[in-house]
C-alpha cells in the first residue's frame, strides 16, 4: 500500500479521501488555491502545497504544478476526486510518465468514455442498449436537423464533451431546432472547448438509474448495485438513493451485467459509474415494464457514492486505493449485499425560488445534525469541506455539504433525512435546505413516483413556501428582541424575561414592533399586562405570548395555539428562525433609520454574482419588453439569463462577451 498520496482536489471530496487515507495510515498532501488557503481540506491533510490563484485554471487544473508537488513531497500516487482533472486522460498519462500512480482508470478508458458520442458507438458494439439517437462524427447542421426530424420530437441535443448537467437543449418542434443547436454549440464551445453534439430521443418521464462498478488489474469487475438519481434540477442531481425503489432482482441483475459489460469493453479499472436513462413504459407502478438505455459512463468516484457505501457497508475510497496499489478487489460479486436503504441530499448554496441561482457569501452560522459522523455505515453522515465562518466563493461549485442517511426501510431513511435536514442551520448564504425538505414531503417522492420531472410536476407545493407562518415568525422575532438578544434592535432589558411567566412591570403598556416579512411590512403590538403576562397582536392573530429560553440558547414560544422550540440567529436586521417544521426569516425595520430608503433599481441591470459575460441578446438602440432576455452570464458552472426589469430601450452595453464581472457590476443601461 502507498505510504503517501496527494489529493488533487478541494472541498468535501478532498476531506473525504483524506479521512480514508488517515484510517489506512497513508499520509496525505493537500493542494490549494489562494481562496482555499485556510480551507478544511488543507487542515485535513498532513502537508500542503500552494498552487496559485483562485480560479481553477490557475490552481486545481494546473497539472504540471500538481505533479511537481507530488514529486517534491514524495507522494507515490494522486487521487483526483471528481470534477477538475479526474476525467482528463492527459493528466492520467502525465502521472504515469512522472512515475506516479493515478488513482483512477487507465487513460485509454477515460478517453474512450470521455466523449458521449464516441462512447455510444463503443457501447453499441458491446451490445449495451442505447437511447435512439444520432451520435455520428458528421456535424453538418442540415444533417443534424434531418436526424432530429427522423428521431422525432421532443429531441435532446447534447454536447458530446458535456458534463455537470450543462450543454443540453430540449427541442420541442422541428422549427426550433436550428436555434437550439446554435445555443447548445455556443455553450459547449465555451464550457468544454468543443462544439460537437449528439442527438437523442427525449425520453418522457424517465428515471435516472446508475450502476456503481469496480474493476481491478487482475481482470475482475463487479457491480455494487444501483442508485436512483431521478430527482434533478437543471439536469443536476438533488437527491440520490439506493436501492432504487421498485427495482426487481431480475432488472438489477440485467442492469448490473450491462454496466459490467460496458466497463469491460474499455478494460476498466477502479471505481466508475454507468448511467442509464430508464423509460417507465408501464407508468410508476410497473417496474417490470422499465426499459433502460446507456447514457454515459463517469470514469471517477461520483458525488453520490456514499449511498452505495451506506447500503453495502464498504468504503469505496479504500477500494480505490487498494486497486490502485495493485491489489485485487476485496469482494466478489456473490459476496456483495444490500442492507437497508440510503438517501443523500446535496445541500447547495442557491436560491430555489429564483431558478436555483447559486449564492455566495459567509457561513455566519453552520450547524449540523447532532449525531452525525463521517463513517460509511453510520445512520446520519455529513460530508463537507466547510466550517462556520468560512466563505462560499464564486470560484467553485455551489455544493456546501452532503447529508447521507441510512435506515432499515425507505420510509425510515426518509424520516431520518427530514429530521436531519431540520437540524442543518445555515445563515449567511441562501441554501436549498428547506426546498429539500419540501421535496421529501411531496406525494411523488414519499410514494416513490419518481422521474426526472418530479420537481417540475410538484412545483405548486415546492416554491415560495412559508413553513412557519407570520404569527410564529413575529412571535419569535419579538421574543428575541425583548430577550435583548438581537443586537441593533431596541431590545427590552435583558433580565426578567428568561422565564416562562414573562414580564413583571409596574404598569401595563404597549410596544409597537415593525417588521418586514416576505417583502411586506408587518406591525405587531405587544402589551405588557398588570398581571405579569404578555399579549401579542399581529395581523389577525392575538393572544397571550409565553416565552422561555433554554440554556443551549433555543427559545420557546407559545402563541396562537401552538408551542414551539426554535433556534433564532439574528444577523444584522434579519432574524433567521429554525423550527422542527421549517425555517424562515424576518427583518426588523427601524422606522426612523429607514425612512425614505427605497431601492430604486430603475433600468439598471447588474450581475447577480461574480462571473463571466457569455453574450448579449440585444444591442444599443433595441427596444425591449419587460422580462425579455438581454444577456447571458456564466457563474458557478451555470448559465444565467439577465432579463429586462421593465420595458425600455437599450442605451449602452458596458461589457463584451468573455469579460469577467464582479457582483453588482452594471452590465448594460436601459432607458425607460
Ligand atoms: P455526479 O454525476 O457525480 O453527480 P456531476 O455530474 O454533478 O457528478 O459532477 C460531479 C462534479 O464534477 C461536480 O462538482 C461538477 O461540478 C463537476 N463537473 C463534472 N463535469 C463537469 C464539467 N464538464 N464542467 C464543470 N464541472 C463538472
Ligand atoms: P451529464 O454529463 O451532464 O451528467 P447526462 O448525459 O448524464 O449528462 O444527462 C444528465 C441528465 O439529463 C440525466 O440524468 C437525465 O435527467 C437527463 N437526460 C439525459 N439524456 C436524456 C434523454 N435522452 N431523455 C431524457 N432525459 C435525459
Ligand atoms: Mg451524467
Amino acid at each position: 500500500m502507498f505510504k503517501k498520496i496527494l489529493i488533487a482536489n478541494r472541498g468535501e471530496i478532498a476531506c473525504r479521501v483524506a479521512a480514508t487515507a488517515r484510517r489506512m495510515a497513508i499520509r496525505t498532501v493537500a493542494v490549494y488555491s489562494d481562496a482555499d488557503a485556510h480551507a478544511n481540506h488543507v487542515r485535513a491533510c498532513d502537508e500542503s502545497v500552494h498552487l496559485g490563484g483562485s480560479a481553477p485554471k490557475d490552481s486545481y487544473l494546473r497539472w504540471e504544478k500538481i505533479i511537481a508537488a507530488a514529486k517534491s513531497t514524495g507522494a507515490e500516487a494522486i487521487h483526483p476526486g471528481y470534477g477538475f482533472l479526474s476525467e482528463n486522460e492527459d493528466f492520467a498519462r502525465a502521472c504515469a510518465e512522472a512515475g506516479l500512480v493515478f488513482i483512477g482508470p487507465p487513460a485509454e478508458a477515460i478517453l474512450a468514455m470521455g466523449l458521449k458520442a464516441e462512447s455510444k458507438r463503443l457501447m453499441e458494439q458491446a451490445g449495451v442498449p442505447l437511447v435512439p439517437g444520432y451520435h455520428g462524427a458528421d456535424q453538418d447542421p442540415a444533417l443534424l436537423q434531418r436526424e432530429a426530424d427522423r428521431i422525432g420530437y421532443p429531441a435532446l441535443i447534447k454536447a458530446s464533451a458535456g458534463g455537470g448537467g450543462k450543454g443540453m437543449r430540449i427541442v420541442e418542434r422541428s422549427e426550433d431546432f436550428a436555434a437550439a443547436l446554435a445555443s447548445c454549440q455556443r455553450e459547449a464551445i465555451n464550457s468544454f472547448g468543443s462544439d460537437a453534439v449528439l442527438i437523442e430521443k427525449y425520453v418522457q418521464r424517465p428515471r435516472h438509474i446508475e450502476i456503481q462498478v469496480f474493476g481491478d488489474n487482475q481482470g475482475n469487475c463487479v457491480y455494487l448495485f444501483e442508485r436512483d438519481c431521478s430527482v434533478q434540477r437543471r439536469h443536476q442531481k438533488v437527491l440520490e438513493e439506493a436501492p432504487a425503489p421498485g427495482m426487481t432482482e431480475a432488472m438489477r441483475k440485467q442492469m448490473g451485467e450491462a454496466a459490467v459489460n460496458a466497463a469491460r469493453a474499455v478494460n476498466y479499472v477502479g471505481a466508475g459509474t454507468v448511467e442509464f436513462i430508464v423509460e417507465q413504459t408501464g407508468g410508476y407502478d410497473a417496474p417490470e415494464a422499465m426499459k433502460f438505455y446507456f447514457m454515459e459512463m463517469n470514469t471517477r468516484l461520483q458525488v453520490e457514492h456514499p449511498v452505495t457505501e451506506a447500503i453495502t457497508g464498504l468504503d469505496l475510497v479504500e477500494w480505490q486505493l487498494r486497486v490502485a496499489a495493485g491489489e485485487p478487489l476485496p469482494l466478489k460479486q456473490d459476496q456483495l449485499q444490500i442492507h437497508g436503504h440510503a438517501i443523500e441530499a446535496r445541500i447547495c448554496a442557491e436560491n430555489p425560488d429564483n431558478n436555483f441561482l447559486p449564492a455566495t457569501g459567509t457561513l455566519h452560522v453552520y450547524r449540523k445534525p447532532a449525531q452525525h459522523t463521517a463513517f460509511q455505515r453510520s445512520r446520519v453522515r455529513v460530508d463537507d469541506g466547510v466550517r462556520e465562518g468560512g466563505e462560499i466563493s464564486p470560484f467553485y461549485d455551489s455544493m456546501i455539504a452532503k447529508l447521507i442517511v441510512h435506515g432499515a426501510t425507505r420510509a425510515e431513511a426518509l424520516a431520518r433525512l427530514d429530521a436531519a435536514l431540520a437540524q442543518v442551520h445555515i445563515v449567511g448564504v441562501a441554501t436549498n435546505v428547506q426546498f429539500l425538505r419540501g421535496v421529501l414531503a411531496t406525494e411523488s417522492f414519499s410514494q416513490a413516483r419518481l422521474d426526472t420531472a418530479l420537481i417540475e410536476r410538484e412545483r405548486a407545493v415546492l416554491f415560495d413556501r412559508e413553513p412557519l407562518g407570520l404569527p410564529l415568525a413575529v412571535a419569535a422575532a419579538v421574543t428575541q428582541q425583548i430577550l435583548g438578544e438581537w443586537p441593533g434592535t431596541q431590545g427590552g432589558p435583558a433580565t426578567g424575561f428568561a422565564r416562562r411567566d414573562g414580564w413583571r412591570a409596574l404598569g401595563a403598556y404597549t410596544r409597537v414592533f415593525e417588521f418586514e416579512f416576505h417583502g411586506e411590512p408587518v406591525s405587531a403590538q405587544l402589551a405588557y399586562g398588570h398581571e405579569g403576562g404578555l399579549h401579542l397582536a399581529v395581523a389577525d392573530a392575538a393572544g397571550p405570548l409565553v416565552i422561555g429560553r433554554f440554556p443551549d440558547g433555543r427559545i420557546e414560544v407559545e402563541f396562537a395555539g401552538g408551542r414551539h422550540t426554535l433556534d433564532v440567529y439574528p444577523l444584522q436586521s434579519v432574524a433567521h428562525i429554525f423550527g422542527a417544521q421549517g425555517a424562515t426569516r424576518i427583518t426588523a425595520v427601524d422606522r426612523l433609520a429607514h425612512a425614505g430608503d427605497t431601492q430604486a433599481e430603475g433600468g439598471r441591470l447588474t450581475a447577480p454574482m461574480p462571473g463571466k459575460v457569455v453574450s448579449f441578446a440585444v444591442k444599443p438602440g433595441d427596444k425591449v419588453a419587460k422580462g425579455q432576455a438581454l444577456a447571458v452570464m456564466e457563474a458557478m458552472k451555470m448559465e444565467h439569463t439577465i432579463a429586462a426589469p421593465a420595458d425600455g430601450t437599450v442605451e449602452e452595453l458596458l461589457f463584451a462577451p468573455g469579460d469577467q464581472v464582479t457582483e453588482g457590476a452594471e452590465l448594460l443601461r436601459l432607458a425607460a
